[in-house]
């Protein structure tokens, strides 16, 4: 749990204005987010809370990857992961964060980020996951993809030759028919 101690924020203490905070993520990270898709995150978080009266405007850039596994050929493949996202606190009586703009009641002395910064990391996984040239992606996998698309396509072409001789052999009798017919 204390991987997540840079991520609670103790806002009581600081002047109005901007602060900066900078979090790193790595896979210590997820170990308090066991239903994780990936912990395979990693990068560098960089936090300004800004402080006006009684709100409280959270911006998050990230700047790392994720390791997946590739779309194509299932190695892991890191793919680029950057995102801005933000969040609105509202300081008041009662202490809600389901809504999208959290309230946190007077008992709150620290803004804790993890679950949204949690949800972000996840959000914004790109769909797309694949080694950038196809000479990247495992050789051992893509033979075997090679060699099963060449297997089929090899027992199409000779049913589909076969049966062409066969046509051919239907209507060549026809042909002499026909020229019989002349
Ligand atoms: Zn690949």
């Amino acid at each position: 749990m204390n991987h997540l101690a840079p991520y609670r924020i103790a806002f009581v203490g600081l002047k109005p204005g901007k602060h900066d905070f900078q979090m790193e993520v790595d896979k210590l990270f997820f170990e308090s987010f066991p239903h994780a898709e990936t912990d395979e995150i990693f990068g560098n978080l960089s936090v300004t809370l800004d402080k006006l009266g009684s709100r409280i405007y959270c911006v998050a850039d990230f700047e790392g990857f994720a390791k997946l596994p590739c779309d194509r050929c299932l190695e892991p493949v890191n793919v680029k992961l950057t995102f801005s996202e933000r969040l609105i606190v509202q300081l008041g009586e009662l202490t809600d964060t389901d809504e999208e703009i959290w309230t946190l009641g007077p008992e709150c002395h620290e803004l804790d980020i993890s679950q949204p910064v949690f949800e972000w990391l996840h959000l914004n996984l790109p769909s797309r996951r694949l080694h950038e040239e196809q000479d990247e992606c495992d050789p051992e996998v893509m033979d075997f993809l090679v060699d099963g698309s060449t297997r089929t396509s090899t027992d199409l072409h000779g049913s589909s030759g076969d049966s062409g001789k066969d046509e051919d052999s239907d209507i060549d009798p026809r042909w002499n028919a026909l020229k019989d017919l002349k």
